[in-house]
């Protein structure tokens, strides 16, 4: 009855326990999971990081123009300002003043005056003019630009006179010796000279200055500027011609460094300076779906180490309170043994010593044999308190141990003379083997009686057929080992890892007709362990245990 009551507290228990490890744990992981899963997935589905980088790049392509056309706008602003004056200069002035321009700007190619009344002076870097593309370039600009002039020269002028800064380009692909290349020309209206006057002045950029200096330059020095603003991944930029669309990863005109290969993530189409050219930009060695990739993969990955440790806790916190379960039970167990244990001794005594008072007994035989029970009751009960009271000190961690040079021998001989009665009243067969050879040990006298009493007990409880008690004190080099061996029901190996845990009372029905309160191997364990030496058991289900005690020579006589 009280053992199935036991088992619905246990049941009970565990349900509640199952219930609550789900409620308060398992059903708020399994959400954060969930959840976490879930935003993970929507960011990889609406690539809202890719957009976000997206909108970063057409900022700094869009900050990137103004910066090149201002550049230009500012390179144009000082030739304007070395041209000859269309009134004041003589021609050969004016021929010498632009060829001077030239010599001062190396990065020019062309620069050209222009009055309606006088035509066209175009002027090209004297050294180019060998080139054959470049002369060229000279005979159809001449020709093409005095044509454009007389017919739209008067509005031209009339519309740079209109613009805050009188400059317009006109952008053209170029050839030069060592392939495409790409030319801006700019227009502009001449300083203190009025509207009325068909009157222009112009120069074209260098190609070659473009394509090798001027792009590349101001490419690298954007995206310094762009890598002191935030320290991200690094950026690298290229700028193309827009006709070849399509194939112009592998046609960029100029590039930053770092651009090695591959296709621009952004693009923008240039206008005004650099109209028909496009800038292209994108991160340095890698992309941006390869950083939204990387960037998922370690949220998953942090998702799952998490989920891991989750997981993990689940399992400790549900083994450390099955076993606080288990050592509940257990005590419960232990408290209901003992008070057992308590009242049968009591009950025996009273019993005894009341019929003594009677003095109903008249033989002094029969009077003597009630006192020895009385003694052997009180015993037993001092054995009992005595070991509860040194498993309390041991729990509070309070148990101390008194040392002394002992001859080990005589103390072992000692404790079994003790009981020698009552081991053969029993009915016992008992050995003893006794090495008197033994040299003195420093050990703690009562502690190591107590263990060996502790095993002695445990044999007499445990036999129920054939009545064997064996002790063995001897030595095995530098170790004292005392054994004490019964043939009695013997303990199962899946059993003989617990027995020395504290409360545990194997589930043979003969150790449950026996009382105990399954403290004594634990006591005798924390003993040994003291000595610095182990208890060892060896048991066969049926045939009997030998338990040994092993106590270090060398530790012992510290
Ligand atoms: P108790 O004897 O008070 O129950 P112990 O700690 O001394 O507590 O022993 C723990 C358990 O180990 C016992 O309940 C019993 O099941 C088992 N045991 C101990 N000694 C023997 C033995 N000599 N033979 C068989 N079983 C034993």
């Amino acid at each position: 009855m009280k053992s199935k009551r036991n088992r619905f507290w246990s049941h009970d228990n565990r349900f509640r326990l199952m219930l609550t490890l789900g409620l308060a744990v398992l059903l708020p992981a399994a959400a954060l999971i969930y959840v976490n899963f879930q935003h993970v997935e929507s960011i990889k589905r609406n690539k809202r990081v890719e957009a976000l980088i997206h909108r970063d790049f057409d900022y700094v392509l869009a900050v990137s123009e103004k910066k090149l056309n201002q550049k230009a706008y500012t390179l144009t602003e000082e030739i304007r300002d070395l041209f000859p004056s269309p009134d004041n200069d003589s021609e050969a002035d004016k021929t010498k003043k632009l060829d001077l321009i030239l010599a001062k700007k190396p990065w020019l190619a062309h620069v050209f005056l222009y009055d309606r009344d006088k035509g066209i002076m175009l002027r090209s870097q004297p050294q180019q003019l060998n080139d054959t593309y470049c002369r060229e370039e000279h005979d159809m600009m001449e020709k093409g630009y005095s044509a454009w002039f007389g017919m739209e020269g008067k509005m031209l002028v009339e519309e740079l006179h209109k613009r805050s800064k009188p400059i317009s380009w006109y952008a053209s692909p170029a050839k030069r010796a060592d392939g495409n290349a790409f030319m801006t020309t700019a227009f502009f209206a001449l300083p203190h000279t009025s509207a009325d006057r068909v009157v222009m002045g112009g120069a074209s950029f260098d190609p070659n200055y473009l394509k090798q200096t001027f792009f590349p330059e101001m490419l690298d020095e954007l995206i310094t500027q762009k890598l002191t603003e935030d320290k991200g991944e690094r950026l690298a930029m290229m700028v193309y011609p827009m006709e070849s669309e399509g194939g112009h990863e592998e046609k960029p005109l100029a590039t930053s460094a770092g651009w090695s290969k591959g296709k621009p993530e952004i693009t923008r189409k240039l206008d005004d300076v650099f109209r028909g050219l496009a800038l292209g930009i994108k991160f340095q060695g890698t992309t941006v779906d390869a950083i939204g990739h990387r960037w998922v993969m370690q949220s998953f990955l942090i998702l799952g180490a998490l989920s891991v440790l989750m997981i993990g806790g689940l399992v400790l916190t549900y083994r450390s309170v099955s076993k606080e379960m288990a050592l509940a039970h257990l005590k419960a167990d232990f408290v209901s043994n003992v008070s057992h244990e308590l009242r049968t001794p009591l009950a025996l005594i009273r019993l005894y010593a009341e019929t003594l008072e009677l003095g109903r007994i008249t033989t002094e035989e029969k009077k003597d044999e009630y006192y020895c029970i009385i003694r052997k009751e009180s015993e037993r009960l001092t054995a009992l308190i005595n070991n509860i009271l040194d498993f309390s000190r041991i729990e509070a961690g309070r148990k101390e141990y008194d040392f002394r040079d002992t001859d080990i021998a005589e103390l072992v001989r000692n404790t079994l003379d003790a009981y020698r009665y009552q081991i053969e009243q029993q009915g016992f067969a008992f050995e003893q083997s006794i090495d008197s050879s033994l040299p003195r040990v420093r050990v703690d006298r009562e502690a190591i009686a107590r263990a060996l009493v502790n095993l002695v007990n445990n044999a007499l409880k445990y036999s129920a057929n054939e009545k064997f008690l064996g002790v063995k004190l001897y030595r095995a080099n530098d170790f004292l080992k005392l054994e004490v061996v019964d043939r009695g029901v013997g303990i199962t190996r899946r059993e003989q890892s617990k027995i020395f845990e504290k409360f545990y009372r194997t589930c043979d029905p003969l150790v449950h007709d026996t009382k105990g309160s399954g403290l004594g191997l634990s006591l005798v364990r924390h003993i040994t362990q003291a000595h610095g030496g182990e208890v060892q058991v060896e048991s066969t289900p049926g045939k009997g245990s030998k338990f040994t005690l092993s106590l270090p020579l060398a530790a012992a006589t510290q």
